[in-house]
């Protein structure tokens, strides 16, 4: 409980009832760096006390471990694309397409963290406090929605420039399942590769 009120010095105001069903059951979760099942605990308590505002601000700070803790399970995770040389982009679409769904998961669960600031809000209008950690949480989705677009964009756009078949063995390319490159041939041209196919042509003598 003081940890996680010097961690944003927010004053968390419940009534003791609220602080004995829903605060501590929560906090013991969030110890055990269960922040899901802290998330259950504070939620269940909101149904009964939906103007808690301590049960609000922990709603928010739990959704928004939960979010930080999934960034960084991503971040540990191999690069969807990565670069091989220059103008030359590796893809895994299997990756791409993962990941993509786990930007917008991560993306919801920010989205509910940030509504129950908005709500905090509404009781207590003037709490710097507050919007401070908003600041953090729209920050966090600001971050999240770029991410996500440039990936986006990468992964939906460059087979429009470079077409669905690969150049090696002219067959068409799965680009949600498989692994791909992309290849820079002018300034307006690219051409695309089965990744197989690519390692296969750079490894035969010019
Ligand atoms: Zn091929």
């Amino acid at each position: 409980m003081a940890e996680t009120q010097n961690a944003f010095n927010v004053p968390l105001k419940c009534t003791p009832e609220e602080y004995k069903h829903f605060v501590e059951p929560a906090m013991s979760e969030a110890n055990k760096s269960n922040f899901a099942g802290a998330l259950d605990v504070v939620s269940n308590g909101l149904n009964a006390h939906p103007a808690s505002e301590g049960l609000l601000f922990l709603k928010a700070y739990f959704g928004y471990k939960i979010a930080d803790n999934m960034s960084n399970e991503l971040g540990s995770r191999p690069p969807a694309i990565r670069s091989l040389e220059n103008g030359v982009l590796m893809v895994d679409g299997t990756a791409t397409t993962q990941m993509l769904e786990r930007f917008e998961e991560i993306g919801k669960v920010l989205g509910d963290s940030d509504s129950a600031i908005d709500e905090l809000l509404q009781v207590n209008p003037n709490s710097q406090e507050v919007m401070a950690f908003k600041g953090y949480i729209e920050v966090k989705l600001q971050k999240l929605a770029g991410e996500s677009r440039n990936m986006r964009t990468t992964f939906n756009n460059s087979p429009k420039i470079a077409g669905g078949f690969c150049a090696g063995c002219k067959k068409n390319i799965s680009f949600a399942s498989q692994a791909f490159v992309f290849r820079k041939i002018s300034a307006t041209q690219m051409e695309v590769w089965h990744l197989p196919c690519y390692e296969q042509k750079s490894s035969l003598p010019n």
